[in-house]
């Protein structure tokens, strides 16, 4: 402690320097958001041996494996806090974001499957679908007897679903939708659950009643014999096979040649069609209702946005222990050796990365609470839908973006 003379004369000590130190539970606390409890039961299944990624293992043996993950995650009722209280959930959409988030560190495999089973296929039932749906099929979602498909994208249009070709059109005289991929490019492709597991898919198709097309709405159409696993007539498909990635995940294609489903299988909150052909919507404009029917699946982007933060933390966890245990050339020492976080270079890598990711946590944050707003219904304007959509559509290419960078330059900083 060093003395100083005051102007009196007399001596004093000066106040002792406080080592800086961060509030460790504090900062925990933060970071962990509103959803902390549901985030630390996610990590403690996350942890588990039964839902780990086995390396090595041939894609048909991976996909059985993530197929019987997806079981367990149901056993240990890790995936419904979506789904309405009434069928078993607890209508709790943060919540189930937040804890599938932390499933990215068990196998991204099995958060994929398990956020195309119930996030995308259980999801769409739900936001696009009324209540005589959620009553028919979301209990069978949720308990995974009915395991299933979203199939929206298309060989030929990805990013720009407006313009996908499968058709349904209604035939009043059988009250049924006919649905038919027209040519090869209108094919389903890179759909989820497709080329093995799924028994049924929400179809996203060009609705025509009365020779007027009312643009892309969602069907419910069943797939496979639950028996045979055969697909049932008019419809057919491949596995899309190897992939660079997510080989726990069947993606397949899917095709569609005069298959007739009932009428009420359209997913009609949205759009209705009358026995007769007469078609109805709440939404007058055809823009408009397009726009509200992909709204309702933001959770997809929320989700990825979430998920790439805790991927990108895992990965700064492993490379910022390493750099300062690891020990590497005797640069200001002659007898000790330097860590590695002690040069600059080293810092410059990792800990511009580690503020990013401590930024893209508090602002993933204050988007799931956003998420939440909306579709608790507590902030449901339509200028809540638009913040949302765009801080959504924000945040996720940023942060997918920043966890590619930090996984690879993780991976480097380790040697
Ligand atoms: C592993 C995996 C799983 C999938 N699972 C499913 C599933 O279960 N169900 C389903 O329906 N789909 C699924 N998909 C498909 C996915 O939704 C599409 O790949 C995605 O929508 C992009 O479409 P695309 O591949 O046709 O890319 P494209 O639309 O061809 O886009 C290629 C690139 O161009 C950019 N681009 C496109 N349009 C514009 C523009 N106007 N301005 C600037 N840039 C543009 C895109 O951002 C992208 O970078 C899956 C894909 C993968 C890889």
């Amino acid at each position: 402690m060093t003395a100083l003379s005051s102007p009196t004369g007399t001596r004093k000590q000066a106040p002792s320097a406080k080592p800086a130190r961060v509030d460790v539970p504090a900062l925990e606390q933060a970071l962990l958001g509103k959803w902390a409890d549901v985030r630390r039961q996610a990590r403690e299944l996350a942890s588990r041996p039964e839902v780990h990624k086995v390396e090595g293992l041939g894609s048909a043996e991976h996909r059985r494996r993530a197929f019987g993950q997806m079981t367990y995650l149901v056993e240990n009722k890790a995936v419904h806090r979506a789904f309405p209280t009434r069928l078993g959930g607890s209508d709790d959409h943060g919540g189930n974001v937040a804890g599938f988030q932390e499933l990215v560190t068990a196998d991204p495999s099995l958060q994929i499957k398990a956020g195309v089973q119930w996030g995308l296929f259980g999801s769409a039932v739900m936001h696009l679908g009324t209540e005589t749906h959620h009553d028919k099929w979301l209990p069978g979602i949720m308990s995974l007897e009915i395991p299933g498909c979203f199939a929206m994208t298309e060989t030929g249009h990805g990013s720009d679903v407006a313009s996908i070709a499968t058709t349904a059109t209604y035939d009043a005289a059988t009250e049924e939708f006919v649905l038919n991929t027209p040519f090869r490019a209108a094919w389903k492709d890179y759909i989820g659950n497709a080329a093995v597991d799924g028994l049924a898919a929400v179809v996203f198709a060009q609705l025509v009643t009365k020779g007027v097309n009312h643009g892309v709405h969602a069907f419910y159409v069943e797939l496979r014999d639950p028996v045979t696993k055969a697909f049932l007539p008019g419809i057919g498909g491949e596995d899309d096979g190897l992939k660079g990635g997510l080989n726990g995940i069947d993606n397949g294609r899917l095709h569609f040649t005069a298959v007739r489903v009932p009428r009420r299988n359209l997913l009609n909150r949205y759009g209705d069609v009358e026995p007769d052909g007469s078609y109805s919507s709440p939404i007058a404009s055809p823009g408009r209702r397009f726009f509200t029917m992909l709204g309702t699946l933001v959770q997809g982007r929320v989700s990825l946005d979430g998920a790439a933060v805790a991927a990108s933390k895992v990965a700064l966890k492993i490379a910022i222990q390493y750099a300062s245990e690891r020990r590497q050339f005797n640069a200001a020492s002659d007898t000790d050796e330097e860590v590695l976080l002690d040069y600059q270079r080293h810092q410059r890598r990792l800990l511009p990365r580690l503020a990013t990711t401590y930024a893209a946590n508090f602002a993933h944050e204050q988007l799931l609470e956003k998420f939440d707003d909306v579709f608790s219904g507590a902030h449901d304007t339509d200028a809540d839908r638009q913040d949302l959509e765009t801080l959504a559509a924000a945040l996720k290419s940023l942060s997918t973006w920043h966890a590619l960078d930090t996984l690879h330059e993780c991976l480097e900083d380790c040697g």
